[in-house]
C-alpha cells in the first residue's frame, strides 16, 4: 500500500459531516496557506444538516438570532448576506421579531452549510479540496505516519490528522419507557425524526414526556395544524425554557453597548465572577448578587447570565472534577432552562394555547407508561407531589418523548468511537459527557497523553468545556485551535483580517 507516501499535500479526515465538522473544514480550508484535502465522512445525504439541521417543519427554528450562527467567525455577516441573496428572510415574515432580530427556521442552517461545504470542495487560493465520502466511519488505527480510517463500504482512508466531529446523541427512550416501546406505534420514541407526528389524528389526545426546546418544538407543530385533541406537557419540575431578553424581543431598548458575540467569547471572565474562589457555590452566589443588582439598575437576569455563558469554556474547566459532578446533578437543569432560551414564535404560539386551554402544563414524576395493541391507547401514571404523593392515571392515544439526548448511550453505539475507546486513543471524561481533551481539542489517550493529530471538536468535548454546544461556541472552539492545528500540520495560517464585527446579540 502505497498510501502513507507524502503527496505533497496533507490528508484531514473529519468524521461527522453535521455544524462542527463542516465548520472546521471550511475555516481550514481559509486559512491554511499549503493544500490540502479534507474528507468528510458523514452517512447523511447533505452535509451540515447533522441532528439539529435536518428539521424540515418550518415551525422548528433557531433558539438564538441569526448573528449567532456564523461558521467563521471572521466572516460573521455571511449567513445573513447569504439568506438577502435568497430573499429568505423576505419570505419568511414570522422570522423577524420587533427588535429587527430574526429567528431563522433550523433546515436553513442545513441548507446553508451544504452550500458552503459545496462551495469550498475546490477552494481556490491554495487549491485545497473537501470532499463528502457518504458513509460510516467504523475505525481509526495509528500508524507510524498517519491514521488509517476504515469505512463501512468506501474502503480505508488515509490521514495525517484526524477530526472527530461526532456530534449530538440522537433520543432514546429512558425508564418509565420500556425498550420495547421505541417500536410501539403510539409511542414517539424519536422526536427528531422528520414526519414523525403525522400519524397523529387532530383530536388526539397527546402526551409531551419533557417540557424543554424540544417539547416546544412538537406543541407547535401540532397547533399549528390545527390539533383539537387534549394536548398537555409533563416534567418533574415544571421546569421551561426561559425566553429571551428583552432587548432581543424588541421588548426594551438595548442598555448596553452592543458587541460582537465572538469578542463576548473570547473576552475577559466578568469581574463578578473572577474576584470569587473556584467554587461553584460561591459563583452562584456571585451571579444571584449580579443579577439583584442589574434588576434594580433596570435591567434583565440575562446580562449577567450571558456574561458568564459565553466564557463557561474558561471556567467550567477551573473547576475539580468532583464540583463538575455535583453541578451536573444538581444544578445543569436549572442552568439548561436559562441557557437554552425559546424562540419567541414558539413561546408565543404555545403560550397563547396555553392560555386558552389548549395546552396543560403538568408538573409530575412520570411513574408508568403501559402499551396494548397498536389500537389501544396509552395507560400512563404520574405522580405528583403537591404536600404529599399523589399518583394518578391517565390515557393518552400518543406520546412523545422529548427528554432529551442519550448522551451515555451515543458512544456505545457508535462504532468509531468504541473502537478508539478499546485502543487506548480515546478516553472518557469523568463527567460522563464526551472525551478528555486537551484546551486544544487533542484527545487525550487512556494513558493521559495529548495526541495533536487527534482532535475532537463540538458536544463530545462538553465535559472536558461545560458547553461547547450552541453553534457559535462550536465555530469559536474551532477557531481557537486552529492556529494549533495548521501548525501540526507544518503549514502556516493566514492572519486572520481585523475588521470591526458589528453584529451582537
Ligand atoms: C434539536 C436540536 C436543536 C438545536 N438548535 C440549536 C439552535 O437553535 N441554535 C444553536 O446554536 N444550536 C442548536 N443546537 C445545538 C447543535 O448541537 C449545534 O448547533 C450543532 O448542530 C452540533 O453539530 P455537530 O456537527 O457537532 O453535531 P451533529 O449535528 O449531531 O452532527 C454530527 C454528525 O456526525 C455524523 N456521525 C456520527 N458518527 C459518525 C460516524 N461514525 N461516521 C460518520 N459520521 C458520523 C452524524 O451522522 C451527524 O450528521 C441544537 C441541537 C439540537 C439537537
Amino acid at each position: 500500500m502505497n498510501d502513507f507516501i507524502d503527496r505533497g499535500e496533507k490528508r484531514i479526515v473529519v468524521i461527522g459531516g453535521g455544524f462542527s465538522g463542516v465548520a472546521f473544514a471550511i475555516q481550514l480550508v481559509r486559512r491554511i496557506q499549503a493544500r490540502v484535502h479534507v474528507s468528510i465522512v458523514e452517512p447523511k445525504k447533505l452535509l451540515g444538516h447533522g441532528l439539529a439541521y435536518s428539521a424540515v417543519d418550518p415551525d422548528h427554528r433557531l433558539n438564538g438570532p441569526i448573528n449567532a450562527m456564523a461558521i467563521d467567525p471572521e466572516n460573521t455577516d455571511e449567513l445573513l448576506e447569504w439568506c438577502q441573496a435568497r430573499g429568505i428572510i423576505e419570505n419568511d415574515l414570522e422570522a423577524h421579531v420587533p427588535s429587527g432580530h430574526i429567528f431563522l427556521r433550523r433546515f436553513v442552517i442545513g441548507e446553508y452549510l451544504s452550500y458552503q461545504a459545496f462551495s469550498h470542495a475546490n477552494h481556490e487560493g491554495f487549491g485545497s479540496t473537501v470532499q463528502h465520502i457518504r458513509d460510516v466511519a467504523t475505525d481509526v488505527q495509528k500508524k507510524t505516519n498517519g491514521f488509517l480510517v476504515k469505512t463501512s463500504s468506501s474502503g480505508d482512508l488515509i490521514a495525517d490528522m484526524v477530526i472527530l466531529a461526532t456530534g449530538n446523541p440522537t433520543p432514546a427512550l429512558t425508564k418509565p419507557f420500556a425498550p420495547e416501546h421505541a417500536e410501539h406505534p403510539r409511542i414517539i420514541a424519536d422526536p427528531l425524526m422528520a414526519g414523525c407526528l403525522d400519524q397523529i389524528p387532530i383530536d388526539a389526545r397527546v402526551l409531551v414526556v419533557g417540557t424543554g426546546l424540544t417539547a416546544l418544538d412538537q406543541l407547535s407543530t401540532l397547533l399549528r395544524r390545527g390539533h383539537i385533541g387534549k394536548l398537555a406537557a409533563v416534567s418533574r419540575r415544571g421546569l421551561r425554557p426561559r425566553a429571551q431578553s428583552p432587548e432581543i424581543r424588541g421588548l426594551a431598548p438595548p442598555r448596553i453597548s452592543p458587541i460582537a458575540i465572538m469578542d463576548r467569547i473570547d473576552g475577559q471572565i466578568p469581574d463578578f465572577i473572577a474576584r470569587e474562589p473556584v467554587n461553584v457555590r460561591r459563583w452562584c452566589r456571585a451571579l444571584r448578587q449580579e443579577i439583584s443588582r442589574v434588576v434594580r439598575a433596570g435591567g434583565s437576569w440575562h446580562e449577567p447570565f450571558d456574561a458568564i455563558r459565553d466564557v463557561v469554556w474558561k471556567l467550567w474547566p477551573q473547576l475539580p472534577l468532583t464540583e463538575q459532578q455535583r453541578f451536573l446533578r444538581k444544578l445543569r437543569v436549572f442552568w439548561d432552562v436559562h441557557r437554552f432560551r425559546t424562540p419567541p414564535m414558539n413561546d408565543d404560539m404555545v403560550r397563547q394555547a396555553e392560555e386558552l386551554g389548549r395546552v396543560q402544563y403538568l408538573t409530575a414524576n412520570v411513574i408508568g407508561v403501559t402499551t396494548g395493541a397498536s389500537v389501544d391507547p396509552v395507560q400512563v401514571e404520574l405522580e405528583a407531589r403537591s404536600g404529599q404523593m399523589e399518583r394518578s392515571r391517565h390515557e393518552f392515544d400518543f406520546v412523545i418523548n422529548c427528554t432529551g439526548l442519550d448522551s451515555g448511550g451515543a458512544a456505545s453505539r457508535n462504532p468509531v468511537l468504541v473502537n478508539l475507546e478499546q485502543r487506548g486513543l480515546l478516553r472518557r471524561h469523568g463527567t460522563g459527557m464526551g472525551y478528555d481533551v486537551s484546551g486544544k481539542c487533542e484527545a487525550i489517550d487512556s494513558v493521559g497523553r495529548a495526541d495533536p493529530n487527534l482532535r475532537i471538536i463540538g458536544p463530545p468535548t462538553a465535559g472536558a468545556f461545560g458547553d461547547p454546544l450552541g453553534a457559535i461556541y462550536i465555530t469559536a472552539q474551532v477557531k481557537r485551535l486552529m492556529p494549533s492545528a495548521i501548525a501540526t500540520l507544518g503549514c502556516a495560517s493566514h492572519a486572520p483580517p481585523q475588521e470591526p464585527r458589528a453584529l451582537s446579540t
